[in-house]
């Protein structure tokens, strides 16, 4: 029989005894069984999001000696227990070592397990070291506006590489016609996208601060202005011009860097504008409002609310159906991706980083790419073994200058 691993939050348990050091506790805690019994997630309070698995009890005993913890592991009458699953486990920290023993009681036989520690804030990130300054990284705070296909996988890649704060904005719950392009799954059908893409940052960085706003920015604008006011970086990544141009507003109000990416049609490419207030290009600049609403919109067209807008009310289902434009995950992953490395190099600016270099690179404001030779790529060459020529799967970074009269940034 292989012996049951549990997992513990190495935190969670120097924090109990930093509290209660030299005293006996008894702690009913939160756990959770994953694969046969095989793995366990036990927790010395409520997880922020709870891991996938079932519900067992569980139970901390915790000792000021390490002497006295063994003899009670040892005696301990797991048959007297009311459950007939059930975790125990015993913990005593003496002259600054902690010792433990963990029991599994299951089905009327009793088992130890092996005990593992989730390690601490810094030691999570830490192999990022060298490519990122984890120290000064994780205290870096980062808005994302929109997570849906493009803003969720972002969310989730900052906690990756160990940002610490982020505040996520958005008004819509998962629906079914999501869940292909979302980094979230079925289980999160009807949920906020803001906390279930929250419960994906926290299953990667625990550590993290997550405020989340379920606005619409259209329509709470204060409120999103409140929100965003003191983050160190704003991605935009909401699906419509409107929200753009108004997180544009906010981003020169604050003098907050601003990162906004877009698919366009069926995600055939996408384009991706860096805003460093007063020192490049707004998105007014590159987009004015006026310019816009005259020359229609390439805009993709990813949700059935969207489409509804935009076509009459007598449409019927299946001619809504065919005009809502998905991509593919895969065509918006390298937009959502280049996005993530222009905040990376913006928030580690002037550190001694493995990813300074990437400043030199990535001087322009502007940057296009596209996915397939359709439309207004039609006409570029064949990727082939071509290297010269404009072409597929490719970033190019494009001169744009700020606009001497653009309304917002103008002087
Ligand atoms: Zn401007």
């Amino acid at each position: 029989m292989i012996t049951s691993i549990v997992y513990l939050r190495a935190e969670q348990i120097s924090d109990l005894f930093e509290s209660k050091l030299n005293q006996h506790l008894i702690i009913q805690g939160e756990a959770f069984s994953m694969d046969q019994n095989t793995v366990f997630h036990a927790f010395t309070a409520s997880p922020k999001s709870s891991p996938a698995g079932i519900k067992v009890n569980c139970r901390f005993y915790l000792y000021p000696s390490d002497v006295e913890m063994v003899a009670a592991a040892n005696n301990f009458n797991y048959f007297k227990l009311n459950s007939d699953e059930a975790l125990i486990i015993f913990l005593s920290v003496s002259n600054n070592v902690l010792k433990h023993k963990c029991f599994l009681k299951l089905n009327g036989s009793i088992s130890e397990c092996e005990i593992k520690f989730i390690p601490g804030k810094l030691e999570l990130y830490s192999r990022s070291k060298g490519l990122l300054e984890v120290e000064s990284i994780s205290k870096k705070s980062v808005g994302i506006v929109g997570l849906g296909s493009g803003g969720s996988p972002i969310a989730v890649e900052l906690a990756k590489a160990g940002i610490g704060n982020f505040t996520l904005i958005d008004f819509d719950r998962l629906e079914l016609s999501n869940v292909s392009r979302h980094v979230c799954g079925v289980n999160d059908l009807g949920r906020f996208k803001t906390y279930a893409v929250r419960d994906l940052i926290w299953q990667k960085n625990p550590y993290a601060n997550v405020i989340t706003s379920e606005i619409d920015v259209n329509v709470n604008m204060q409120e999103c202005a409140n929100v965003l006011s003191k983050v160190d970086i704003i991605i935009c990544a909401s699906d419509n011009d409107r929200s753009r141009f108004f997180l544009n507003e906010l981003a020169l109000k604050f003098k907050i860097p601003a990162i906004f990416g877009r698919a366009i049609t069926r995600a055939i490419g996408g384009d991706v504008l860096r805003v460093r207030p007063f020192k490049g290009p707004c998105y007014n600049c590159l987009y004015s409002q006026n310019v816009r609403s005259a020359g229609g919109d390439d805009e993709e067209i990813s949700q059935e609310k969207q489409a509804k807008k935009l076509l009459p009310d007598y449409t019927n289902e299946q001619d809504l159906q065919t005009v809502i434009q998905v991509g593919l995950a895969s065509d918006i992953a390298p937009i959502s991706n280049f996005m993530v490395k222009l905040a990376l190099v913006e928030l580690s600016k002037g550190e001694n980083t493995g990813i300074k270099s990437l400043e030199e690179d990535l001087i322009s404001d502007f940057y296009i790419w596209a996915n397939r030779r359709e439309k207004v790529y039609e006409s570029w060459s064949k990727l082939e073994f071509n290297f010269n020529k404009p072409s597929i799967l490719r970033w190019y970074g494009a001169r744009v200058e700020r606009d001497p009269n653009c309304m917002v940034c103008g002087i």
